[in-house]
């Protein structure tokens, strides 16, 4: 790209002044409700990370700790990088006062109400693809000499999408530590394409942190895992305990973990920016199986190969059926102290796990106690 001949130099910077001021466009076509390009410059977010890891508030995310360095440096995972355009796609299936309303029935099972649908790696990857392609055919016809050399990512590597995310002017980190916008809430997903193309960035002004003084999301969390603003235990997070955690739940976190089978928006629910955002529009988005009403002794009476089949395609699939069943356990114990929930529960046992075994002593002792 380096030009002896300033005319040229200029007329190649014009050129991707377009392709950048096309690309918003472009990604609204592939159901993405934000786009932004930045650099990389995450020196001061790998900083937070290592201080979050040395603290080991990763819990047993090895993964997180053995993969920290690539985090903060996308050139690493993609050699050539230098710009990443970030990008955001609402899920939100349904209103917040249905999430609500599933929450609040303590013998309805509640699901993250990003895993109610279809899994959303492989569709947001398909679409980040296609943009990445659009990309790369403006590319081939404005500036034939520049060779793209791109990369998605959706959650699906070492990388700080949500420091990405903020640096490209799509949000900024609210003290639950995710990303959101005041129009657009925190229920988004958010994608990566890594590229090698000197792309402008995006020019708006940061966007203003507007937590101010609220401090909902800290005061509602069920297990206290957000210890300070933007400061998370992971250890502690239902969300950590029910999808990434595979043994025993920690007894003293078992009661708060409520009903909630697999995942947590508590400190998504409450915030008052969320009180603005719209369901997704996105088919596969929608609740399958009636996951988003179910109670739970249907989901419980599920087998694995029930299971297998209804969650095929699904996030959901990460808890694993050891986990997913010791998370109904758990569900079951918080629930209204029903006989057919003992029942449902001692029937259960004779073909259960040692893991299970345990969580479902522990549920049949509390219902039992509270009988
Ligand atoms: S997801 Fe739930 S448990 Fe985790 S930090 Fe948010 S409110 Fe707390
Ligand atoms: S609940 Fe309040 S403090 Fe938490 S992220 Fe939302 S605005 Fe910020």
């Amino acid at each position: 790209m380096a030009h002896a001949d300033p005319a040229a130099a200029n007329s190649d910077a014009g050129a991707l002044q377009r392709i950048a001021d096309a690309l918003p466009e472009w990604a609204a076509a592939q159901g993405f409700n934000g786009l932004g390009i930045t650099r990389i410059a995450l020196d001061a977010d790998a900083a937070h990370l290592r201080k979050w890891l040395d603290r080991a508030h990763h819990g047993s995310m090895d993964w997180m700790a053995r993969h920290a360095a690539l985090r903060s440096d996308p050139a690493a995972l993609h050699p050539g990088t230098i710009r990443v355009v970030s990008v955001r796609m609402p899920y939100l299936p349904e209103s917040i006062q249905q999430a609500e309303a599933a929450l609040g029935d303590s013998s309805r099972a509640y699901i993250s109400r990003y895993a109610l649908g279809r899994d959303y790696h492989k569709l947001m990857r398909k679409r980040l693809k296609k943009l990445g392609a659009q990309i790369e055919q403006a590319i081939a016809e404005a500036l034939p000499s520049l060779r793209a050399d791109q990369r998605p990512f959706v959650d699906s590597g070492p990388v700080l999408e949500k420091a990405l995310a903020r640096d490209a002017r799509l949000g900024w980190i609210g003290k639950h530590t995710l990303l959101l916008q005041r129009d657009q809430g925190s229920f988004f997903f958010l994608g990566e394409l890594l590229t090698n193309l000197p792309l402008p960035e995006t020019q708006a002004a940061p966007v203003r942190d507007l937590c101010g003084s609220c401090s909902a999301c800290i005061d509602i969390c069920p297990t206290g895992a957000i210890i300070g603003p933007q400061q998370l235990d992971a250890r502690r997070c239902i969300s950590y305990l029910t999808i990434e955690h595979d043994g025993p739940i920690p007894l003293e976190l078992r009661a708060d973990i409520g009903n909630r089978i697999f995942g947590c928006d508590d400190c998504q629910l409450v915030c008052p920016w969320n009180r603005h955002a719209t369901p997704s529009r996105e088919a596969d988005f929608a609740p399958r199986h009636g996951l988003d009403t179910a109670t739970l002794l249907e989901l419980w009476a599920w087998d694995e190969a029930t299971w297998l089949r209804n969650t095929e395609g699904m996030a959901l699939r990460r808890a694993g059926w050891q986990g997913w069943r010791r998370n109904l356990a758990v569900a079951l114990g918080n629930a209204p102290p029903l006989p057919e929930a003992v029942q449902a529960l001692e029937a259960a046992k004779p073909d259960a796990s040692d893991l299970v075994t345990e969580h479902i002593e522990w549920a049949i002792t509390r219902l039992t106690q509270a009988c």
